[in-house]
């Protein structure tokens, strides 16, 4: 199975409970106003990468992580092969929970309309709904205030008193695999443009991970 993944990072503090992987996969056809990655609406944005090659990236870092998050783009878009990324990272990774953030909303995700279950199957905390830039987020994963946060096992359950206590919004500053800043967070429209101006030059292109 392949998927179209776009970058990697770790260990990040600003996606989910604890120390994480993230991973972005590429396109999404939503084109929400705002977007913080705009960059990834193309699938061609990221490489075309088997998801076993992608599991052993992930095995092979050397650093205690709590979890893995996937954002994107879409997930759900390409919710088949993540879910199988999934179910494989849980069985050599146990103790981590996995969290997912999509464009779509719960009940969409919930139809079945979208081959959604493989994925929903496998995921532990869910952020679902578009952004939109007219509604500030006040929960600490939601970047906008339609979006809602579903505990879909009893392992995201049980970190709900830990990802609800935690800061409304931050964001790590990350060294991508070229070594450019990449901001990685959910931060507020205005400050993400001021500190992204601060932090890389202007034209660098988008950040990607070739695994
Ligand atoms: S759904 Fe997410 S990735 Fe897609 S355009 Fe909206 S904010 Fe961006």
């Amino acid at each position: 199975m392949k998927l179209h993944v776009a970058r990697m990072a770790y260990p990040v503090t600003s996606l989910g409970p604890g120390q994480r992987v993230a991973i972005w996969v590429s396109g999404c056809g939503m084109r929400c106003r705002g977007c913080i990655t705009p960059d990834l609406w193309d699938s061609s944005a990221g490489r075309v990468v088997d998801v076993d090659r992608v599991l052993q990236r992930i095995l092979a870092l050397r650093m205690p992580l709590d979890g893995i998050t996937i954002s994107g783009g879409e997930p759900f878009e390409q919710a088949a092969s993540l879910g199988r990324l999934l179910r494989d990272t849980r069985a050599a990774k146990p103790d981590w929970s996995t969290l997912v953030f999509s464009g779509f909303p719960y009940l969409t995700l919930r139809s079945g309309k979208t081959g959604a279950d493989a994925l929903l199957s496998q995921t532990d905390i869910l952020v679902a709904g578009p952004y939109d830039r007219r509604r500030p987020g006040v929960h600490p994963l939601a970047a906008t205030a339609n979006q809602t946060v579903h505990y879909l096992t009893e392992r995201g359950a049980a970190l709900r008193n830990k990802v609800e206590s935690d800061t409304v919004h931050r964001a790590d500053v990350a060294l991508g695999s070229t070594g450019e800043a990449l901001l990685v967070g959910i931060v507020a429209e205005d400050a993400r443009s001021r500190i992204h101006k601060a932090l890389v030059p202007a034209d660098t292109p988008p950040a990607a991970w070739m695994p």
